[in-house]
């Protein structure tokens, strides 16, 4: 059998907060040739409290290696015409290992988690005017669960073995991107220790004017610089895969190969969809659900709720560009939750079949605050809430308002971003795991009364961490100019209601929010 040419490839490892895969493409067309996905366990073990294992992770990066490098092989492709390698991940999932040793000392501690919930009030309570926005100026961000610097302060307040690490000099602080890169490049034995400026962005650790580690912020969280991962460019050579770690048969060609692209998930998503120009937005369905706007070369700072983060810096002598984002942390997580919890569906893709057979909620309303509430409201105390109930109600309805919730979620950051900008987004541009979902997808149009459009390659989020990987200097077979892409495929869903009607809903849905905020009193 020959071997089929196809010119340089460029890989994508993409750690998700629900699953990892890993993804090989054909630089000169984004043609994905071939991937593999494993689903990542989460553990609940508290209320709020949201937890996975290192080691899993690890471990499903390198079977989704292994096993797509066995389809390339039955593809007739030539692993060695991999050329660089790139990695996205969740962001703000925080991890601290033994870098003598190599072990993780305890679970990372996922995003969503709201363990620090206590040791965020009390932050904001000894700020001047208790104000959340505090370190906004510094960070694009306000005080929150949701980013790593509480996560990272409470592992050293509560895990001794974190303690002890920090104190005798053998602590490494990461989010999934180090963890990552450390252990493909060697681990104990040279690993590097590095992020990315999107994924450092997150932490609340660093300037996002001067674009490094902040000592002021590491003071205010007591958190020694020494444990921080070094910060570099979203496209750089970091270092070169090494095989000793992987035990492997056929992955063990992807030995040498360099990594050379890091970005934070949402970062990778506006990446991949093309959005380079001030103006352009994407948003993102996975397990929450992020909305990005690339505002260019200037951080805006929000009056309504948003974030500022940086969204790439695509080389070391390339300029950084920022964006304007809305973060909602629970998206598909509302339907693992009908799934796990409740039971009323059997797979995610049988919520969208129990929806469409009811096409109404019948005025029950949603509120999937598990998490308390991101933007625009950033309450950590709002719990969830289902409210509208009669006897009328059945489980498709519950099902019905699920994916609404996501719907009007997306409106109210998508309001806030156009009231931030001052200029209204004519279409919306969107991918993520949730998009499989058709309903979900002309539901989103009907209440945001604009066009969405969803391109018919998926895995966005793999594609910009690939472009990245492959644009480093010293590896350079992927252009990132737009024009040299294969024209991009895509859906459109045009709004079907009118918009009285979707008015109406969302009314009704602000004021299902605020009995989410104030269900306590
Ligand atoms: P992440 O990157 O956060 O891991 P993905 O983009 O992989 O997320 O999307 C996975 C999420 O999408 C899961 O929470 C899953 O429940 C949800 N999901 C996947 N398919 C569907 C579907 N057909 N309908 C509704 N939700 C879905």
């Amino acid at each position: 059998s020959h071997r089929i040419m196809l010119g340089p490839l460029v890989a994508a490892i993409d750690q998700g907060t629900s699953s990892t895969r890993f993804l090989v493409f054909n630089s000169k067309t984004a043609e994905l040739l071939s991937h593999h996905q494993v689903e990542i366990k989460q553990s609940f073990p508290k209320e709020g409290w949201v937890e996975e294992d290192p080691k899993e992770i690890l471990q499903s990066v390198y079977e989704c290696m292994e096993r797509t490098c066995e389809k390339l092989t039955q593809l007739n492709i030539d692993i060695s015409n991999i050329k660089a390698i790139g990695v996205t991940n969740q962001r703000e999932t925080t991890l601290v290992w033994d870098k003598e040793t190599g072990e993780p000392l305890y679970n990372a501690i996922v995003w969503l988690d709201l363990r620090t919930q206590s040791t965020v009030e009390r932050l904001i309570n000894k700020t001047p005017g208790r104000n959340k926005n505090h370190l906004k100026h510094k960070t694009g961000l306000p005080i929150s669960t949701y980013f790593s610097a509480v996560k990272l302060r409470w592992l050293m307040d509560n895990v001794a073995e974190v303690h002890e690490a920090v104190v005798s000099h053998r602590a490494m602080f990461g989010t999934v991107d180090s963890w990552l890169i450390w252990c493909l490049t060697g681990g104990k034995s040279g690993g590097v220790h590095c992020t990315d400026v999107t994924n450092a962005s997150r932490t609340m650790l660093f300037n996002i004017h001067t674009m490094d580690w902040d000592p002021e912020l590491c003071k205010y969280f007591g958190i020694p610089m020494e444990i921080l991962p070094r910060v570099r460019s979203s496209s750089e050579i970091y270092g070169l895969m090494v095989t000793k770690s992987l035990h492997s048969l056929k992955s063990g060609a992807l030995s040498g190969i360099p990594i050379s692209g890091c970005l934070g998930d949402q970062s990778a998503a506006l990446v991949g969809q093309m959005c380079f120009q001030d103006g352009q937005a994407k948003n993102t369905y996975g397990t929450g659900c992020f909305l990005l706007r690339n505002t260019g070369a200037k951080p805006v700072m929000s009056d309504h709720g948003l974030l500022t983060t940086v969204a790439y810096k695509l080389g070391r002598d390339k300029p950084a560009c920022y964006a304007l984002e809305g973060s909602v942390a629970i998206a598909g997580a509302v339907v693992r939750w009908l799934q796990d919890n409740l039971g009323i569906i059997g797979s995610s893709e049988e919520l969208e079949k129990l929806a469409a057979s009811v096409g109404t909620s019948y005025g029950c309303y949603f509120v999937p605050a598990f998490s308390g509430l991101y933007a625009p409201y950033w309450e950590p105390s709002a719990r969830g809430i289902i409210c509208g109930l009669t006897q009328f109600t059945n489980k498709n309805h519950v099902a019905f308002a699920a994916l609404e919730a996501v719907c009007f979620q997306t409106r109210e950051i998508l309001d806030a971003m156009n009231q931030d900008s001052g200029i209204p987004l004519t279409q919306l541009q969107v991918d993520g795991g949730m998009t499989s979902n058709r309903l979900l997808m002309q539901l989103q149009a009907d209440i945001l009364c604009i066009p969405v459009v969803k391109p018919s390659m998926p895995e966005t989020t793999a594609l910009g961490a690939a472009m990245a990987a492959g644009a480093a200097e010293g590896v350079s077979v992927w252009s990132l100019s737009p024009e040299d892409l294969s024209e991009v495929t895509s859906e459109k869903f045009e709004p079907q209601i009118n918009p009285e009607e979707s008015e109406f809903r969302y009314a009704r849905w602000k004021k299902a929010v605020q009995k989410s905020m104030n269900w306590e009193t």
